[in-house]
Formats: structure tokens, C-alpha cells, sequence
């Protein structure tokens, strides 16, 4: 496993001696390695408490660095720069600079929560690695992940008509992430609906009558009726004020 931390060091102060005998003792080469203190003035103390106002954060100062995580991490398999237990030391020390060198594969987590479950002390990696993409797309330092632009269009819906819309959910969910549409319509979605029906033979022996009875017509229609009318829950939009009000502020009082 590579020594991470080995990144914390400005090259100048590693000392190492090429050749050294000490009474008798060649302690050549890395043996005699020296490093020199170091005093750290770039963290933020409050960085930990940050991480931990979000969901999966809550037992980040918990970890003792027994490395099982990263040890167990499938991502880490596959790519050695991929270091839960290396990330969250760096959130215990506030050097959110440090952090952000690995913006770009912190989000590679694929949630199998190996790391979770291997944790002795309940740190919860895997909330981790999430609760540290969410703060730095609240940062803006890298672009929403597609879950958090899914979760944002989910709970638009719910605070503004008291329901979701299946369809309307997808579709904004494919604009916003810029998926190409007709493709996923006519190779995705659609073409598992329409293989879903599962009534081609009846086509095929001339039972018009029987396979049109089996298409799903109506709910289509249904589904473009609320895209196009958008019904909302019966006296929604007091209710609907007060839960959004709500939501604000328990952001407000988790993240400041
Ligand atoms: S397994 Fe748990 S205690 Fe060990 S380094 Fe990872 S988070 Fe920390
Ligand atoms: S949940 Fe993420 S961090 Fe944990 S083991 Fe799986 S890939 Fe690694």
C-alpha cells in the first residue's frame, strides 16, 4: 500500500544519507530516513465538524486509521490513489486542500459498503466518501453528481405540488444530466416497455384484437395528461410552503 501521508512532505524535508555505516551497520539508503517537523498552518479546525453536519458524516471522528477500509474497498482494487481511510485522516485534520487533489475519484465509490461493514468503529466510510461529495458539490468544486440532481428534481416536485410525477421526474432527470433522449427512449426505456408487454406472438398469429387489448394505452395517456397539466395534492400550497420552510432550515442549522 502506498504511504499517502508521503504527500504531506515538501521534498526538503526528507533527509536521507546515500551511504551511512553506523558502528559496523550499513544503514544505506532508506534506513536511515529523517524526516523533519513539520507545522501545519493551512487547516481549518472546524472542517471534521463540517463533514459531520452532513448525512453519513456523523461518525467521522471515530476512525482510528486501522486501514481495513481501504484495505477492503473495491475501488481501491482498482485504483490505489482510490484511499477512504487516507481521505478521512485529512478530514480530521482540516487540510481540505489535500482533500481536494482527489476531487476527481472521491466520487468513484460504488457504495458496496464493504468498508462499512468491515469498520470496527463504526465510522461509516462509505457515508463518508458520500457526505464529502456533497460538500464539495455544495462548494461548487466539482459538478452535481446525477444522484443529487435526481434527489433536487425529486423533492421539487414534493415541495411544490405534494407528488411526483414519474415520468416528469425522468425526464428532467435525462435533460439535466444531458442524456440523450430519443436514444434512451427508443433503446431504454422504451424498448423494455414495449418487449415487457410481451404480446408479439399474439401479432404474429393475427389476434389484432388481443394485442391491442394488452397494449398499455391508457397509461401513457395518463402519464401526458400531468406532464402537460401538472396536478398538484388537493390544498397543497400551504402545506407545501411550511415543508419547504422547514427543509431551509434544518439546512441552515446543519451547514451553517
Ligand atoms: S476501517 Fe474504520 S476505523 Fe479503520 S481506517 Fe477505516 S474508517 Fe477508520
Ligand atoms: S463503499 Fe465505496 S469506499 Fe466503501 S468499499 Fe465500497 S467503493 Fe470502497
Amino acid at each position: 500500500m502506498p504511504i499517502h501521508e508521503k504527500t504531506l512532505l515538501a521534498p526538503e524535508q526528507v533527509l536521507q544519507a546515500d551511504k551511512l555505516v553506523v558502528d559496523g551497520v550499513d544503514v544505506s539508503g532508506h534506513w536511515n530516513t529523517m524526516i523533519l517537523p513539520r507545522t501545519l498552518t493551512d487547516y481549518d479546525e472546524d472542517f471534521e465538524k463540517t463533514i459531520q453536519a452532513y448525512g453519513g458524516g456523523e461518525n467521522v471522528h471515530r476512525c482510528w486509521q486501522c486501514g481495513s477500509c481501504t484495505n477492503s474497498c473495491t475501488m481501491y482494487a482498482i485504483n490505489i490513489d482510490f484511499n477512504p481511510r487516507y481521505w478521512i485522516y485529512l478530514v480530521r485534520l482540516g487540510l481540505k486542500d489535500e482533500l481536494l487533489k482527489d476531487k476527481d475519484i472521491i466520487w468513484q465509490c460504488v457504495s458496496c459498503n464493504k468498508c462499512t461493514n468491515i469498520c470496527p468503529k463504526d465510522v461509516r466510510p462509505e457515508g463518508v466518501m458520500k457526505a464529502i461529495q456533497h460538500w464539495m458539490e455544495d462548494q461548487g468544486y466539482v459538478p452535481k453528481a446525477p444522484s443529487t440532481l435526481f434527489d433536487e428534481e425529486f423533492t421539487r416536485q414534493c415541495l411544490e405540488r405534494g407528488r411526483i410525477e414519474d415520468s416528469e421526474v425522468l425526464l428532467n432527470f435525462f435533460k439535466q444530466t444531458r442524456q440523450n433522449l430519443w436514444q434512451l427512449a427508443t433503446r431504454g426505456w422504451l424498448g423494455i416497455f414495449v418487449a415487457r408487454m410481451n404480446k408479439w406472438t399474439e401479432l404474429k398469429k393475427g389476434r389484432i384484437g388481443r394485442f391491442l387489448a394488452r397494449v398499455p394505452i391508457l397509461m401513457p395517456m395518463h402519464m401526458a395528461w400531468n406532464l402537460v397539466f401538472k396536478p398538484r395534492t388537493r390544498s397543497w400550497g400551504r402545506t407545501g410552503e411550511i415543508l419547504r420552510r422547514y427543509v431551509e432550515e434544518q439546512k441552515r442549522i446543519a451547514h451553517g
